[in-house]
């Protein structure tokens, strides 16, 4: 019998209390969750078999990371409909943004120093730019006596969020996405002002106020991930 060589990887095994395997991968790293006592041979011929299914998913994840946006020289971000090309200096921590450059001066020129203080700045813009567009569509969909709220937050996963109470919660990370994605997203969000779900009703709400909302899904879909730096 013939055997085929799969590509290699490492993997990590936790174990809990409970009763099944099962297999994560995230970030290049493969995780196997296990139950407390399960032996070691089972849990390997079970990640033999969805070898091809992990492997698949590392390759993925690795063009999908190629694909991030990197905060460096030369580097072109899309801010607010427009593209600009990243120069990042030393000295004092400041950003500035001009029609096609966006300077990032750094005073420890790390990248995890370099992306928080992007953060900060997104969200310093955001929140200079954003509520009034918020209300004015909240006004248009008739919709503002139930907007309680704007608040901003960078979560890893999500683009907005809508509470009961009716706050409207958004990504910074929105404001380098195309204009018409960021009008799609604020409407997503205010439709959920009225339907708390994924409905029917909910989409054709959202496609009353933006007609073109496949093509901003499809965009997130597709090009989403290169705004993650
Ligand atoms: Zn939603």
């Amino acid at each position: 019998m013939e055997q085929k060589r799969l590509e290699a990887f490492d993997y990590e095994i936790v174990r809990s209390d409970r009763k099944t395997l099962s297999i994560e991968v995230h970030h290049q790293k493969v995780k196997v969750r296990a139950p407390k006592k399960a032996p070691e041979d089972w849990i390997e011929s079970f990640v033999y078999q969805k070898a091809k299914w992990i492997a698949r998913k590392l390759v993925e994840q690795a063009k999908r990371d190629e694909s991030r946006l990197k905060l460096i020289d030369g580097q072109v971000i899309h801010y607010l409909g427009q593209d600009r090309v990243i120069s990042v200096i030393s000295g004092p921590n400041r950003i500035t943004l001009s029609n096609n450059s966006l300077i990032i001066q750094n005073k420890e020129l790390t990248d995890e120093s370099l992306s928080k203080q992007l953060d900060r700045w997104l969200l310093t813009q955001a929140k200079a730019i954003l509520p009034s567009k918020v209300e004015a569509l909240a006004e248009h969909m008739g919709l503002q006596r139930k907007l309680s709220g704007i608040r901003f937050r960078k979560t890893k996963t999500q683009w907005g969020h809508c509470t009961r109470q009716g706050v409207v919660q958004l990504n910074q990370l929105i404001l380098l996405t195309p204009m018409f994605v960021i009008d799609y997203l604020i409407i997503h969000e205010l439709s959920h002002l009225k339907h708390l779900n994924h409905s029917k009703r909910f989409w054709s709400l959202v496609q009353k106020y933006c007609p073109d909302y496949q093509r901003a899904e499809l965009w997130l879909k597709q090009h989403g991930h290169s705004v993650w730096y």
